[in-house]
Order: structure tokens, then sequence, then C-alpha cells
């Protein structure tokens, strides 16, 4: 969503809050905050709102470029739900993709996921007879992390005494999943190589494969999908759309191209922000949507950094893994396309997803190691009318950062020959998983472009491009200061690297990072509520 940009703003000199990024998690907290009558300021250095749930158009084309489907928002009475029906009083909509959400194709062998346990036990079963007490302890195995998450996640909005006191307790259940891999947590149940190939087909969505991966973000990310999957109604601009005029309403502003520069601290307190023309905006407290990597380790200044030790804690975390997206524009209905709603997960004939990524991180021209094939226009049930015989598709990939890290010091679309070319073959490569699933798409395609991790960094400022923000090894659970409070007074984060990533990541953080500010429970008064 387009709103004013900082240069065309008359800006107070001093606000409640100001919020560092429009991501999803930057406007939650923006929102409750002002819901409790805060005046706050949100600064997104992009010349659109919305972070990772922003599109961007081209021709009659429109693209999403982070939300391609969400878990449980489509049930009326999910937790994901209430919070979105509380903060968009229910003006965000949600489609349901129907039955079948993801086919995970193995070559030529699919397994398509239907939503429901039932379903999904049922038909795992059918198809891994022999593992059949196997499936059904790694379902309760999700179950449990699952109820195991709420009190891991409440520690994070608490203070720093009763997180001292009782954090441990709080935290044990779902550390004692967090920190093993998905791979040994899955091995332990079985030995089936296929089953578990196909168990973490949508590794994907977090980013990390088995043997890397943490069981817990594993878990809570199959979980969050087993009722299916649903897509925004109007694309996913509506999220900003229908939170950005709520903060206005309540006396909030939001500003575009306004790139943060510093996070300014004085005498251990961070007091405001200077911004890149030299203006130094103040405010009672400094909430960072930013990442943790960029908050850390590029916003704050040397007596930031050191207060927060920031070079012994980011020294502990990675990246996610960048990726690469090819966007495809058609002429023609999704029933003149016929076009499918669920998404295809297209990996190599090759259970052993670890082994995919080591061998094309080696080589690029090795297999992809998977392509994720996904059809938003199908998937909105107002596209028809807001884009009239049009209709989209979008294919993510990884692309390791070092595939473009030289050129990163170039300036966006124009980065030279050499770069046009990768970024060609790349797209033909995609292209051709595209019409290996859906063949009578050949010869329909009438626009693509592809984005690598440089437009990730270019965009979004994640400076590796990555994907979901910090990478969801075990390693990263572990880490106590990933919580909206921060050591120095003032200062908070919010957004994906707080819990996980994902839309229900974010939304979450949001609410933890305005109960932690406000010290209430701010997630349990709308539940209850
Ligand atoms: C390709 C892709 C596909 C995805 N698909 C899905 C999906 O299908 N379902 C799902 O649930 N999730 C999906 N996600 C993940 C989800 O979109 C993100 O986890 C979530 O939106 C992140 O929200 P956030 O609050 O952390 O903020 P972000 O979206 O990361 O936004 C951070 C904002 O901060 C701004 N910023 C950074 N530095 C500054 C500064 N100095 N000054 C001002 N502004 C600054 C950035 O420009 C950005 O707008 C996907 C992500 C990607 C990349």
């Amino acid at each position: 969503m387009r709103v004013a940009s900082y240069k065309n703003t008359t800006l107070d000199e001093r606000y409640d809050a100001i919020i560092v990024g429009s991501g999803l998690g930057g406007l939650t907290t923006a929102l409750l905050l002002a819901q409790r009558g805060k005046r706050v300021l949100v600064l997104e250095r992009h010349w659109v709102l919305g972070g990772f749930t922003h599109v961007f158009k081209r021709k009659e084309w429109e693209w999403d470029v982070g939300v391609h489907y969400v878990g449980e928002v489509h049930r009326e009475g999910s937790v994901l739900r209430r919070l979105f029906d509380h903060l968009t009083d229910g003006e965000l909509q949600w489609a349901d993709m129907g039955e079948v959400y993801d086919r995970i194709w193995f070559g030529d062998t699919e397994y398509a996921l239907r939503s429901g346990v039932k379903n999904f036990k049922a038909d795992m079963s059918e198809r891994f007879p022999a593992e059949k007490d196997a499936i059904a302890r790694y379902l309760d195995l999700v179950f449990e992390v699952s109820k195991a998450s709420r009190s891991f996640y409440a520690e994070k909005a608490l203070g720093d005494v009763t997180a001292f006191l009782g954090g441990r307790l709080l935290r044990r259940s779902y550390m004692s999943f967090a920190r093993r891999t998905t791979y040994d947590v899955l091995r332990e149940l079985t030995s089936d190589e296929k089953l578990i190939g196909v168990l973490t087909g949508q590794y994907g969505d977090y980013g990390l494969p088995p043997r890397q991966s943490s069981f817990a973000m594993h878990a809570t990310l199959v979980k969050h999908y087993f009722s299916g999957g649903a897509y925004p109604i109007g694309g996913s601009a509506r999220i900003a759309e229908t939170f950005a005029p709520r903060i206005e309403a309540l006396g909030g502003t939001l500003v575009t191209r306004a790139a943060a520069e510093e996070i300014v601290v004085e005498h251990g307190k961070a007091v405001g922000v200077r911004m890149e023309d030299g203006r130094t905006l103040r405010a009672d407290m400094v909430i960072s949507n930013a990442g943790v990597l960029n908050t850390f380790g590029r916003l704050l200044g040397d007596v930031g950094k050191a207060r927060v030790g920031a070079t012994d804690k980011l020294a502990k975390l990675r990246p996610s893994l960048a990726h690469a997206s090819l966007y495809i524009g058609l002429d023609g209905s999704r029933e003149s396309l016929n076009l499918p709603r669920a998404n295809h997960w297209v990996y190599p004939d090759d259970y052993d997803h670890d082994r995919t990524i080591a061998r094309f991180e080696a080589d690029e021209d090795a297999p992809l190691p998977v392509a994720y094939i996904s059809f938003p226009s199908a998937k909105d049930p107002s596209h028809a009318q807001r884009h009239p015989d049009k209709s989209t598709i979008e294919i993510v990939t990884l692309m390791p950062w070092q595939r473009v890290a030289k050129w990163a010091d170039t300036p966006w679309k124009k980065r030279g020959e050499e770069y046009d070319a990768l970024k060609e073959r790349w797209s033909n490569r995609l292209l051709a998983k595209l019409y290996e699933r859906e063949p009578h798409l050949q010869g329909k395609i009438a626009f693509h472009e592809l984005s690598t991790p440089l437009s990730t960094q270019h965009f979004t400022a994640y400076q590796h491009g990555e994907i979901y923000g910090l990478s969801h090894d075990p390693n990263r659970f572990e880490q106590r200061f990933l919580r909206p409070q921060t050591p120095v007074s003032g200062l908070y984060l919010t957004g994906q690297d707080v819990c996980t990533c994902g839309v229900g990541g974010a939304l979450v953080s949001g609410f933890l990072t305005a109960s932690a500010i406000t010290r209430s429970n701010m997630l349990m008064d709308v539940l209850r509520a």
C-alpha cells in the first residue's frame, strides 16, 4: 500500500513510539499501541508498506512477494483468525484453497496433502502402510510441540525479572523439541527415508532441510497447515490496506521512503532514530521490525552495540537461505487456463532434501533442489474482477547468495549483461519445472521476471537476501535474547526473528511486543473478548 513519503510529510519532532519497518510485525505492534492511545510513527524504507506482504505490478499483472498461503485463518474460531479479526474488524478476509492445498512431487510420484488431520493420517498411512504407527506417533509429537509452544512464546513477553525466575520452566518442554533437528526426531520414529522426505516436503516454508532445521519449527509449520491453506481475498496487499487506515484513524502516522539510518541511544536508552538525511526523530521508545541482524548489526551505533553485546549475540546466528522467485503473467482467466489452486512442491526424484541442496550448492547445474509453484490469481476469488482475463503464477527456488554477491554494488535493473544472462538461465529452468507439472501452459506465458537475493536485499534490507530472516536451526531457539525486550532500555524488537517466520509468526510477534511494552497480555485480552 502506498502512503505519503517521508519527504512529503510534515512530521513532529517527538512521538510516543517509532516503529522501524512496516512488515506485519511492525504494523501489528503499531496498531495495538495506537489502540492503547500511543502516538506512533511507522517508518518504511521501501516506497510501499507491508514488508514481505507487499505486492508489485507490471503491466496488468500483480504479484505477492511473500504470501502464498496461510493456515488456520479460514477457520472462524482459530487463534490467528481471531487476532486478524480484532485488528481489522473482520475486514481482512480469507479464501479457503480447497481440500488439496499442497502437492508434493518427487519426480513423477505425487503426494497430495488434503486438509484435516484425519485425512493426513489416512493418506500417509495408505502410502506407507508399514509406517502406520510411526505416522501416529509423529502426529502426537506435532501436537505436543504445539501445546509446548504456548508457554515458550508467552515467556518472551514477560519482564526481565519474571522471565529470569520462571523462564527456564516455561521454555523447557518446547526446547526439548527445538534443540533437536527434524531429521533426528523423524529418524527415531522411522527408518523409511521416503517417508521422511514426504513429511518434510514443505521444508521450503521455513527454509531449511531436515538435517539442519529445528524439529519445533517443522512441527509448528506442518500443524499450521493441517486444516488447509487460505489466501487473502484481494491479495496480500490487503493486509497493509486494512491495518494502515486504522493506525491513522487512531492518530498514527506511516511514511514510506523513510530509511532509518541509526537508532539513537543516549545514556543507555533508545531515544529516537536518525534518518538518512541527518534529521533525528525522537520518541519514548523505538521498535525495530528490521530484523535482528540489521537492528543489532547495522542500526545501533557503537554505544548501542556494546550495550546489547552485539558481537557475541550475532556470532551465534545465521541468516536463512536466500531465494529466487519467478513472477509469471498469463492472458486468460483461471478457467480458460485451467489453473489449480493447490501449490506444487517439485523435487528431483531423490527424497533426501539435504543431499539435493548440498549437491546444488556445490554445482549450479545440478538439479534444482526445489521449485515451489503457486497460483495466486486462482486462489483469489476477487482476482477476475480486479484483473479481468489475467492470471499469475509464482515459482520460488533456493538461490545461494554467493551466486549473485558479486553484483551487490550494482544498481537495481542495471546490473549488467552477465547478471541478466544468469536471470534468463534461471527463469528457463523454473519455467521447465512449471511445464513438467502443467504441460498445457507451454506457449501461454505472456510475461515473466525473476527476482534474486539482490532484489530481496534491495527492497527489504535483509543483507544476505535471506528469505525468512534468521535461520530456523536448533541454535536459534536457544537464544533467549530473541525477544521483544532488548538490553537497551526503550528499544524493542518485533517481526519474524522474535518468534518464527510466516504471517502467523509475524502477527504473534506484534502481539508479544505490544504486550511487553504495555506490560499486559494483549493476546489473551483479545482471545478472551
Ligand atoms: C518468497 C517468500 C514467500 C513467503 N511465503 C509465505 C507464505 O506463503 N505464507 C506465510 O505465512 N509466510 C510466507 N513468507 C514469510 C512471511 O512473508 C514473513 O515471514 C513475514 O511477512 C515477515 O514479517 P516481518 O514483520 O518480520 O517483517 P518484514 O516483512 O521482514 O518487513 C520488514 C520491513 O522493515 C523494513 N526496513 C528494514 N530496514 C529498515 C530501515 N532501516 N528503515 C525503515 N524500514 C526498514 C523493510 O523494508 C521491510 O519492509 C514468505 C516470505 C518470502 C520471502
